[in-house]
């Protein structure tokens, strides 16, 4: 038990609970019950295409299903549209208790390519104050440099995209990194987001050696599949480099694998090895109820849950993955729960983390910048009284 001061946006102090004595009952959480953690972050969204599961009713399959039901759709996406699925999305997230969100956002064919980022950007300004959302491009191999550059200078942070859809992937990853570097800007790259890709992870971390802008990679789901001494390689030239990578268990969970009906692959990266090897790790829920996923909780403890029973991290590693190994990936400075940091805090009724990411309750107080920007309250009634002083209490 603890008393945690804030001062401002950051955390003052933190001491031995009952020491700092009752505060303005205005000012203070009384957090009895309650798992106070560094407040989730979310490296890998796609806001833009959040929520359209509904609408566009696509069928069930894998990536190039899914992308082949998104273009169909993407002609019909006003910038108004876009924004109010987004904004919902994010609040949902908010409200279980992310507070920072990177979100890739499609540069769309047809004459107004922009539409998804005019979107997000409008959505960033709503919510400033509430959450940090950074946003990344992401274009396919016929996209123009253009494109990505106009959606730069609209305001989109980081350059994307998924080189591994390309006839040559080298080349379009070159390309991708050449934008990125003309602008000095960062990239977070779709990478390898197949079970039998050529391998690219490696070629992106020796072209990267000595940037210091953000560099991440998102999915490495062929890494996943090599076998120990070429996985080892490859890692090997990331940690050289210091990027970063994300896995999105729910989507690769889903999108990978349907070719085979025996011993179906999980489709992950490999998540085990690059948390031993201590490269900068972190994990996102990515696609949530969009044809590229059917389902989806928006929550943090979620994407944690996955990590434990789809690849293997402990419960403590898995929590890090989700919240200050995904700061660290996406540059922001560390929320941790210690004087000095900054105050993105997510509180969640439970008595240690393994009961907190495997009951995922919904009574939560959410902390942006040391304000109190989400609060959920469950209430629950079972038709047995007689049982009821055998089941912890008021949970
Ligand atoms: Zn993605």
């Amino acid at each position: 038990m603890v008393d945690v001061r804030l001062d401002g946006g950051s955390i003052g102090a933190v001491v031995p609970g009952g020491t700092l004595g009752p505060g303005d009952p205005d000012s203070t959480l009384e957090l009895d019950g309650f798992l106070l953690l560094p407040a989730p972050a979310d490296p890998h969204a796609h806001l833009d295409k959040a929520l359209s599961w509904g609408a566009i009713r696509p069928p069930m399959g894998d990536l190039r299903l899914a992308i082949e039901s998104w273009h169909a759709y993407s002609d019909q996406m006003t910038v108004d549209e876009i924004a109010d699925r987004a904004r919902a999305q994010a609040l949902t997230m908010l409200a279980h208790g992310t507070t920072a969100i990177r979100s890739h956002v499609d540069l769309l064919p047809g004459p107004d390519p922009l539409r998804g980022v005019h979107a997000l950007v409008r959505v960033r300004d709503e919510l400033r104050g509430l959450l940090d959302l950074e946003l990344v491009t992401l274009g396919g191999y016929l996209t123009p440099a253009e494109d990505h550059e106009a959606a730069l200078a609209a305001g989109v942070d980081l350059v994307g995209g998924a080189p591994h859809l390309a006839p040559d992937a080298p080349a379009e990853l070159t390309r991708l990194l050449e934008i990125a570097r003309q602008r000095g800007v960062g990239v977070d790259i779709h990478t390898d987001e197949s079970l039998d890709c050529d391998v690219t992870l490696d070629v992106l971390a020796r072209a990267v050696v000595g940037w210091t802008a953000p560099v991440s990679a998102g999915h490495c789901v062929r890494l996943g599949t090599l076998d120990g001494p070429r996985r080892d390689q490859v890692i090997a030239d990331v940690l050289a480099a210091d990027v970063g990578v994300i896995a999105n268990p729910i989507t690769n969970l889903y999108l990978q694998g349907w070719d085979s009906d025996v011993a179906t692959p999980r489709g992950l990266t490999a998540v085990r090895a690059l948390v031993d090897a201590g490269v900068r790790f972190a994990a996102g829920a990515d696609n949530v109820r969009d044809p590229f996923n059917p389902l989806g909780r928006s929550d943090a403890l979620e994407t944690a849950m996955l990590l434990v029973v789809a690849g293997h991290l402990s419960v403590d590693q898995a929590y890090a993955a989700v919240s200050t190994g995904a700061r660290d990936v996406m540059g922001l400075p560390p929320a941790r729960i210690e004087p000095g940091a900054r105050a993105e805090l997510l509180a969640v009724r439970g008595d240690d983390l393994v009961e907190v990411v495997a009951t995922a309750s919904l009574d939560r107080y959410v902390l942006h910048a040391g304000r109190l920007v989400a609060l959920s309250e469950t209430h629950s009634r079972v038709a047995a009284p007689a049982l009821l002083p055998t089941y912890p209490e008021a949970r």
